[in-house]
């Protein structure tokens, strides 16, 4: 052995000890990449689940493979008020308990989805870092669609009409109640509220917003005590990943206290919680890349917390969003010029459509001079007349009315004329 390589060896063996001692930090291991973790939510997408309305059947039916691994424990843990089966589905063996919730509002399911494909890949059995870090350092219980009976119709409330998210004090629903117990069960040190919200509200006064972040308050106060403090970490983390896809169409969520609600309740219980409100995305009538995203930044969140590389986050990331700003319109159009069987009116037209995510099915909603009226999209068609479709309105003894509700059918010429040359057709 010559001395250079005794020297080299040395030197490891002295590197390896005072590593094992803590003397010498080990270089951190970075956390996955958002694409790395796109990918993976990309693949692991569960395929039956292809709109954004399904049932709990539909729901259940769609993951088998992923229940049936080792992995994941299923357990039922309560019943909705006409008897659905509501049920948590946990992994990990870590000492630092999650708890994660969907759909306590029945028509908001992309988080539900985004939990289906995490259920699949965390039973895989392909190795991963990813998946490795979140097993060992967290025990994660998830209940996803918590609000079936709502999920059926798709619509917000329960059975009773309802809101789950208005009844944690009194707890007059089966499903509030269960999500209490879940909650007490395992007295969680994080918690992740799961919801979709009016897909008509904007990231301030910029783009529709497709995700807003809330660390909901503990107190009227809206104090900053340590667990909330954690939230707002946790709710950084969250903007600065989801800037990777929907940078300038983050919001924060309003974060007046609600004593009614689980999330404020769930923070007030100890549990550093955040909100998550899947908006809408240009292009996305069903929601399945919200779906992805939620799915790549839930398992981002859940590696940051088992790493503890949240705790590094800049709460600016948070503090610094827009909040979220209702009351916009679908689509305004503008500069144009009305012709009906009553005659040519100059008038700018509201648009919003029966289905806002999907975009279809526009009726009027407001008509005249719209300058300084806000919409998520403006289409200027200054100098153009807009002549409503035949049998669009209402006509009553020969006469005729353009009435607000009116399906908004047009087709957009470049006179008054009927006959004149077609510019484009709306829809
Ligand atoms: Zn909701």
């Amino acid at each position: 052995m010559t001395t250079a390589v005794f020297a080299r060896l040395r030197a490891g063996a002295t590197l390896t000890v005072l590593l094992a001692m803590g003397a010498i930090p080990r270089a951190a291991a970075a956390q996955t990449p958002w694409s790395d973790r796109l990918a993976i939510a990309e693949k692991h997408k569960v395929a039956a689940l292809t709109e954004r309305r399904f049932t709990h059947t539909q729901f259940w039916r769609a993951i088998p493979t992923a229940l049936k691994s080792p992995r994941l424990t299923v357990k039922e843990v309560g019943k909705s008020m006409q008897g659905r089966e509501l049920r948590t589905v946990t992994f990990g063996k870590g000492p630092v308990k999650v708890f994660m919730w969907s759909q306590m509002h029945g028509n908001e399911a992309t988080a539900t989805m985004a939990l289906a494909d995490i259920f699949a890949f965390l039973a895989s059995s392909e190795p991963s870092t990813l998946r490795d870090r979140i097993e060992n350092d967290l025990t994660v219980t998830f209940l996803p669609m918590l609000n079936p009976d709502g999920a059926e119709i798709f619509q917000r409330e329960n059975a009773a009409g309802i809101d789950i998210n208005r009844d944690v004090r009194r707890l007059a629903t089966p499903e509030g109640r269960t999500l209490k117990a879940v909650r007490d069960a395992i007295v969680p040190d994080y918690a992740f509220n799961l919801h979709d919200q009016n897909a008509r509200t904007r990231a301030g006064n910029g783009e529709g917003a497709a995700i807003a972040l809330l660390p909901p308050a503990a107190d009227s106060a809206k104090s900053y005590n340590a667990v909330r403090t954690r939230a707002r970490l946790m709710a950084a983390w969250l903007a600065t990943d989801f800037n990777h896809v929907v940078k300038g169409r983050i919001a924060k969520y309003d974060d007046t206290f609600n004593a009614r609600a689980f999330g404020d309740a769930m923070q007030a219980w100890g549990a550093s919680t955040v909100l998550i409100e899947s908006g809408a995305l240009p292009g996305d009538p069903q929601k399945m890349k919200l779906r992805t995203y939620n799915a790549a930044a839930m398992l981002g969140i859940l590696e940051a917390i088992a790493m503890k590389t949240f705790e590094q986050a800049d709460p600016r990331a948070y503090e610094s969003l827009p909040f979220n700003r209702g009351g916009a319109y679908d689509l305004l159009i503008i500069g144009g010029t009305v012709v009906t069987p009553a005659g040519v009116t100059r008038e700018d037209v509201a648009i919003n459509f029966d289905d806002s995510v999907a975009r279809t099915s526009g009726r009027l909603v407001e008509m005249g001079d719209l300058e300084g009226v806000i919409a998520l999209d403006t289409l200027d068609l200054s100098g153009k007349f807009l002549h409503v479709a035949p049998l669009t309105g209402l006509t009553r003894a020969g006469k005729y009315w353009l009435p607000i509700g009116t399906p908004a059918r047009f087709t957009v010429r470049e006179t008054e004329k009927p006959t004149s040359k077609l510019v484009r057709r709306l829809p």
